[in-house]
Parts: C-alpha cells; structure tokens; sequence
C-alpha cells in the first residue's frame, strides 16, 4: 500500500471529553480513555493527560506503586520526571522524550517531578500486554527526544513517530510484529496554519483514536476541539485528519493498536485476563514477591 494512499477514511465515531480527576498523591489531570472504554478501544486501557503550570497540581507525583500486566508509555511535552523501580532501573523523563515500561509480571515504581516550578505537560497511556507476556519480565526503556524519529509530509504537517510505521519511516519503539501483536502506533501530529491534510493508512480492524491538544483538528465533518478525543470508526484504508483553515496551528496524537480480543480483569494497577489472576497479584504485592 502506498503511505500516503487513503482514499476511503475512517469516521469519528464519538466524540468524548477528557474527565478531571486526580491520581497519584494528587496529581490533577485529565482521564481521557476511561475503563468503561477498554473493550471498545482495545488493546488500550487508559489515557491520562497531565498539564498545568500550578506546582501544587503535580509536585506530588506518583509515590511508589505497583503494576503488572501490561506497558505504561508516558510522553513528556515539557518537565522533568524522575522515574525509579524496583528492578533497579532510574531515569530522567524530559521535554519530548518518552518512557516505554513493561511491566510484566510485576514492579513497584515511582514517578516523581524534578521541578518545582514551570509547566508540566504530558501523556501516560497504558497498553495490555497479550495474556502469554503479562507474567514475562519487567523492562523500561526510556527515549530521549532526539531519539524519537521526526519527518515532514510535502504538505507541512511535522510526524513524531514514537511507535509503528508511518510513510516509510518505523518509529521509536520497533519491536516485530510477532513479538508484539497488538502493533502500535503512536503518532504526535503537529498540524501548520492553514489546513493541511495528513493521511495515515491503518487496517480496518486495527482500534484507533485522536486526541487533541493544541487548536482543533478535523475528521470527516466532526470537529475534534483541544481536550477531546475521537473514537475512530473501523472501516476504510485509513485515516485523513486536517487542521483547520485560518491561522492556527495544532497538535493531536493518533494511536492505533490490533485488538488482543482477551478478557480484561482490572483492579487498580493490576491489569489481567481474570478474578483470580487479580487475586494473586494482589497477594503477590503484599507479600513483598513484585518488589
Ligand atoms: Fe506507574
């Protein structure tokens, strides 16, 4: 298929508000895929964006907790996080890098903000691991910005391709298909003034939305506004995205997964295929076997 060939796009198929809350010891953000879309969304189980420039919404940050069972991939557009696990891994998150943890059968970890003043703005999405890896080892990777492959389209729209494969460029994270069913991709959109068009193939089966956050970007005829995201209808050669005409520019990240088409059991932290697998982790963290 050639990479800029979609003549058939997919629709917005719900338009849904990112929901505030907070997690942690208090960080504010907003919930953008919540658990009630994990089914639809498949292989992906949450979105959060973080983004103030009040310390007091992010200064606690994430004290020591546990996860297992699935990867947490955390996208920083501006700040410093600290991040630190009990395999011994340490590392300094920054503007523009990205934090790939698996966390297989299990770890306990912190993310913690170095600074203490200025904007804090990101992403931490999860994504399952199929049920033959969720017991696999604990690993993190953490991608400087520089790291992260950029290009251009002919049209003006600038790619950062943290994962999956893009006209003719492979992202950041490239594991084989085979190793990695759920084949993500994982695209940050920076869209000119002025309206130019971006085209991105995706197999109809292939689970996919937009999430706005900067301007406006548009689908079809829907308008998808900052702070929003696009559930993707599955259908068609792909998707086409336009920003708006006039003088704005805007930035939106398109995420594309295959569905793993497993049960989901979630308790908190703890991502699994059942009750009892849940049941175990739990007792597994309390006593001390996920440190
Ligand atoms: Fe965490």
């Amino acid at each position: 298929m050639d990479h800029s060939t979609v003549t058939t796009s997919r629709r917005v198929e719900r338009l849904v508000t990112g929901q505030p809350t907070t997690d942690g010891a208090g960080v504010k953000l907003l919930r953008v895929l919540t658990q009630d879309l994990q089914h639809r969304l498949d292989p992906f189980l949450m979105l959060d964006n973080f983004a103030s420039d009040n310390p007091d919404d992010y200064i606690a940050g994430f004290p020591n907790h546990p996860h297992r069972g699935f990867e947490t991939v955390t996208y920083m557009i501006a700040g410093r996080m600290r991040h630190r696990d009990s395999a011994g891994h340490e590392g300094l998150l920054s503007n523009g890098g990205v934090q790939w943890m698996t966390a297989g059968r299990g770890l306990i970890h912190s993310e913690l903000p170095e600074q203490e003043a200025g904007v804090m703005e990101g992403f931490q999405l999860w994504l399952n691991l199929p049920g033959r890896d969720k017991m696999g080892p604990p690993g993190y990777r953490d991608i400087q910005s520089a790291e992260i492959p950029e290009f251009s389209t002919p049209e003006g729209v600038q790619v950062r391709l943290i994962a999956g494969r893009s006209h003719g460029h492979r992202g950041a994270m490239d594991r084989p298909v085979d190793a990695w069913p759920t084949d993500p991709h994982y695209l940050d959109l920076h869209f000119p003034a002025g309206g130019a068009v971006f085209r991105q193939p995706l197999p109809p089966e292939y689970n996919a939305f937009v999430y706005t956050y900067r301007g406006s970007v548009r689908i079809g005829e829907t308008v998808v506004p900052r702070g929003h995201m696009a559930i993707l209808s599955n259908e068609g050669e792909g998707v086409q995205l336009q920003g708006l005409p006039g003088d704005t520019p805007a930035r939106a990240l398109l995420i594309a997964g295959r569905p793993l088409r497993e049960p989901i059991a979630q308790y908190g932290p703890f991502v699994m295929n059942t009750r009892e697998q849940l049941i175990e982790a739990v007792e597994d963290f309390q006593n001390g076997r996920l440190a």
